[in-house]
């Protein structure tokens, strides 16, 4: 595989980074997964305003104009014969120092690395006509849950106490003032639907700004479905006649089960379904 390391096209084997990063060393970083379908890239111009929202929130310096990314990030598809698949692009504060809880002088150079994952029929995944089986755990995360960090000891350590629990992902749950609510899962953005109405939480720094999320919620607006944006409770969740999840690598994927409760009749519901040929479609058509 070619990777892209600061400006280079590299075997990934020879691909390095300094052990004194600020990314490896302190979580100092933030990161896009940009699909590719087609040989083409999904929402490409969502994840590179996030990519700029996230740098700005830590002040890390961009390291290149959305133009050379989508260069490099088209060159590495076309390099690694990419037909179906994920771009993961990483960004960190870099450090030509020593280990330090200050940051580095301003005009530190960021490290920036890229590399490919080759994903044959990713939109055919089959998991979307079985569905998820989530459970619930504490979100112990901090309080800006709307930067794209590096940071993703917490969410793994969800999603695997969910598979230890017989579960497929994690949604991550607070206390509210009506019982647990959930904030989102461990790697997407969490929906119910109840009585034709698309539930999913409103932005704020609690919950990462989905870019399939906006998507999607466009998409279902445009088709006249009501949209309602506003926490839930995991009670209402189990009650809702569907629930779903969405992220630029699952699309949107359906729930079928919420802490052994099933979900409506158990199965992938006809609005997950309906969303995820029309985010599929349009996104496809889309797609640069
Ligand atoms: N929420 C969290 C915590 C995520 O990590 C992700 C994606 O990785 C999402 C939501 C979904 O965001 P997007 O649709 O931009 O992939």
């Amino acid at each position: 595989r070619t990777v892209f390391v600061n400006g280079s096209y590299l075997p990934e084997d020879q691909a390095t980074v300094s052990i004194f990063d600020r990314g490896f060393l302190m979580a100092d970083g933030v990161y896009e997964v940009v699909s590719v379908l087609g040989g083409k890239l999904l929402d490409f111009d969502g994840h590179m305003a996030r990519l700029a929202r996230s740098l700005d929130a830590l002040g890390i310096a961009q390291p290149m104009t959305d133009a050379d990314w989508l260069a490099a990030q088209r060159r590495l598809v076309a390099d690694n014969a990419i037909t179906d698949g994920l771009i993961y692009l990483q960004v960190t504060r870099g450090n030509p120092g020593d280990r330090d809880f200050a940051y580095p002088p301003e005009d530190t150079a960021p490290t920036v690395v890229m590399f490919t994952q080759s994903k044959p029929g990713l939109a055919e995944n089959p998991q979307a006509q079985t569905g998820l089986r989530i459970c619930t755990v504490p979100d112990i995360r901090w309080a800006r849950r709307d930067i794209k960090t590096v940071q993703l000891l917490y969410p793994s350590m969800a999603k695997m106490e969910a598979k230890a629990r017989g579960c497929d992902d994690a949604w991550l749950v607070e206390d509210g003032p009506s019982g647990q609510v959930v904030t989102e899962g461990t790697s997407n953005n969490a929906y119910i639907v109840k009585g034709g109405s698309i539930v999913t939480r409103a932005l704020s720094n609690d919950i990462l700004h989905g870019i399939t999320r906006a998507a999607v919620l466009r998409f279902a607006r445009e088709a006249q479905m009501t949209v309602e944006e506003r926490s839930f409770t995991v009670d209402e969740a189990k009650a809702a006649d569907e629930a779903f999840v969405t992220s630029a690598s699952a699309f949107v994927m359906p729930v079928v089960e919420i802490d052994g409760t099933a979900v409506g009749d158990g199965r992938p519901g006809p609005v997950a379904r309906r969303l995820r040929e029309i985010y599929l479609e349009e996104s496809r058509k889309a797609a640069i």
